[in-house]
């Protein structure tokens, strides 16, 4: 493969470059026109549509039910929850005009949907019958950044679920935030072979308008930590605000308790930055789009009986996506670096000496393990392998996670760790001023309050007797 198809950066040498290349070379998005927006090209795309395929199945088991709400949200709802819109004003882009006539009111793209949801769902909740409302909704989702863009990770639209369910207590909003955490974890975790840390946000971290905010942080290679998905219980800040009331079993007038989660596109930048290496991309076999790529290793005199076998092999890879590359205006090294950039977890190579022996060779993308194997196991091998290079995927990123997330003693020893690509976890008072100066002076932002992080011990930046542990880094 010439330089310039390859990927021409090593991952540890310019991580950020490197990360543009494999993402723009592998084929899965590109740069758009639009100033910070992204086109998310077909194989970004199914890749993308095998994680929601995965989450919608999961979001539909535990009852919610999908719909759609407008992308557009009048001035008057978006103010109406003080918070949120304090919280969203900076980056919400307004629509002001229909063709040349200005609008009586502007309406915002939306930037999340509470408000326009909500709206509706104080028409729909009359009686605790109507509890709870369990929607969740696949879209778009516009915020003005004004940081440089990064596909996938920071682009001014992007695509996510947004989950929003009212209940008739705080309780039920509580175990919702929490079983959509651990939905989201599978996502991470059994999906993408990606290993994540379950919190809470700080106050100052949590969500605008929410009574408090779960988080999934993961470590990039770059010592970055990215918050991978969220889940918030609103408490009655919007219901308040929107009036979402219904007659309880005790007859009394009661504010519904709500959640809303979302989970985005976000998820396949992590995916990039957590696998991929120095030839490309390396896609966890649970979330790729093709498993399995079979290259023979075509001789004119052989060209025949190598085809057929290719054929037969590949009919016997049923139940796996497979893609036999037998075109011949490419060579066999040239389409084994291509479909190495594009991460597929398997190659199968033939070449006339695979034939005779009935056999062909397994390659892994993830090691460049090789093996033979009889023609007659190759179902069962392929199988194997790819649960292999899934475990093994996890496991190395786990390895990865675990030495880079350490605990700081002390003030310096947290400034020297951060600085060393580390998540650090210290002992913290809770209060807002030493949070900000922590993040102020070392460049950092608190990741989470990890569950069961109770300890007790001294503030790293006060002294003051402290009771939680947070972890700081810095972040995407
Ligand atoms: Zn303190």
């Amino acid at each position: 493969m010439s330089e310039d198809l390859g990927i021409t950066i090593k991952k540890d040498e310019d991580f950020s470059e490197w990360y543009n290349q494999v993402v723009l070379k592998a084929e899965l998005a590109d740069y758009s026109p639009v100033k910070g927006c992204m086109v998310i090209r077909p194989y970004g795309y199914e890749i993308w549509e095998n994680i929601q395929a995965f989450l919608d199945k999961k979001i539909k088991e535990t009852g919610h039910k999908n719909a759609y709400f407008p992308l557009f949200i009048p001035e008057s709802f978006f103010k109406r929850e003080a918070e949120h819109v304090k919280g969203f004003s900076p980056e919400v882009a307004w629509v002001t005009h229909g063709g040349d006539t200005p609008l009586e009111e502007k309406l915002a793209i939306r930037p999340t949907s509470e408000t326009i949801m909500y709206e509706m769902y104080s028409k729909w909740v009359r009686s605790w019958r109507d509890l709870p409302i369990l929607i969740n909704q696949w879209c778009n989702v516009v915020r003005w950044e004004t940081k440089m863009t990064k596909l996938f990770m920071r682009t001014r639209e992007f695509l996510w679920q947004e989950g929003h369910t009212a209940h008739a207590t705080k309780e039920e909003a509580d175990e919702e935030a929490r079983k959509i955490l651990d939905i989201y974890r599978e996502v991470y975790e059994y999906l993408l072979a990606i290993p994540v840390i379950p919190g809470q946000k700080t106050e100052s971290e949590k969500f605008a308008g929410a009574l408090y905010s779960l988080t999934l942080e993961a470590l990039m290679p770059d010592g970055k930590a990215t918050q991978c998905a969220t889940t918030h219980n609103l408490g009655q800040h919007f219901s308040k605000a929107f009036n979402i009331t219904f007659i309880d079993r005790d007859e009394q007038r009661k504010y519904v308790w709500q959640t809303s989660w979302g989970l985005s596109s976000r998820s396949v930048a992590t995916m990039v930055m957590v696998h991929a290496d120095d030839k490309g991309l390396v896609v966890p076999p649970r979330v790729a789009p093709v498993h399995v790529v079979i290259v023979p290793i075509i001789f004119q005199e052989s060209r025949e009986e190598i085809l057929n076998f290719v054929k037969k092999v590949k009919d016997m890879l049923e139940g796996f996506s497979v893609i036999a590359d037998d075109r011949e205006e490419y060579t066999a090294g040239w389409k084994f670096n291509h479909w190495e950039l594009k991460g597929v977890p398997l190659r199968i190579e033939v070449g006339p000496r695979d034939v005779k022996g009935n056999k062909v060779i397994l390659v892994r993308r993830d090691t460049g393990e090789k093996k033979s194997v009889p023609v007659e196991n190759v179902h069962e091998q392929v199988r194997e392998s790819l649960e292999k290079i899934q475990e093994d995927l996890f496991q190395k990123a786990k390895t990865f996670l675990t030495e880079n997330t350490v605990e700081a003693e002390d003030y310096d020893e947290l400034k020297r760790l951060v600085d060393n690509k580390k998540m650090v976890k210290v002992v913290w008072c809770g209060s807002d001023e030493c949070e900000a100066a922590i993040k102020e002076e070392t460049g950092t932002t608190s990741c989470c309050i990890p569950f069961n992080g109770k300890k007790q011990g001294r503030c790293i930046y006060c002294g003051r007797d402290a009771g939680f542990v947070v972890y700081f880094a810095k972040h995407y």
